[in-house]
């Protein structure tokens, strides 16, 4: 799984933290692959499929313990239950574009506080600011 591959998979927080990634990360490899993918989303074929489990990015980043196993993994999945349930994310196919795009209308201050707070890079990601603010 690699961000060539025709469809790319993603968890559902990673639909928030694509959106607020700015080129920092956990290592230089994971930084080199959440390029490729977010420039890819942003800009090129931006069919994805949602897995409730570990992704494209988490093939790369150095808390992946194993298959649906992260270092964090309770932070991880509460932040994946909350974007199922605000956003009614189901495990399939969408175009990340039309998907953010309906997300951030419905995201509010206070829904973002709820899914990220627990987030190291919240307060100094821009994450909040591109989802929330920037409408
Ligand atoms: S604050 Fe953390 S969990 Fe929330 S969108 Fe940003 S990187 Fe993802
Ligand atoms: S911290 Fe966990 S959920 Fe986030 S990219 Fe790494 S392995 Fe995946």
């Amino acid at each position: 799984m690699g961000p060539e591959d025709k469809v790319l998979v993603l968890r559902p927080h990673h639909l928030l933290c694509t959106q607020g990634y700015s080129g920092k990360g956990y290592n230089e490899e994971f930084v080199d692959n959440m390029n490729k993918v977010v420039d890819r989303l942003r800009n090129g074929d931006d069919l994805i499929r949602i897995t409730y489990s570990t992704d494209v990015l988490c093939s790369k980043c150095p808390n992946k313990l194993g298959e649906d196993c992260c270092e964090t993994q309770d932070k991880v999945k509460w932040f994946d239950d909350r974007v199922v349930e605000y956003f009614g994310i189901e495990e399939k196919e969408y175009h990340y574009r039309e998907i953010i795009k309906e997300i951030d209308e419905k995201m509010t201050g206070e829904m973002m506080d709820d899914i990220c707070s627990r987030c190291s890079w919240y307060p100094i990601s821009s994450c909040r600011k591109r989802i929330v603010q920037e409408k």
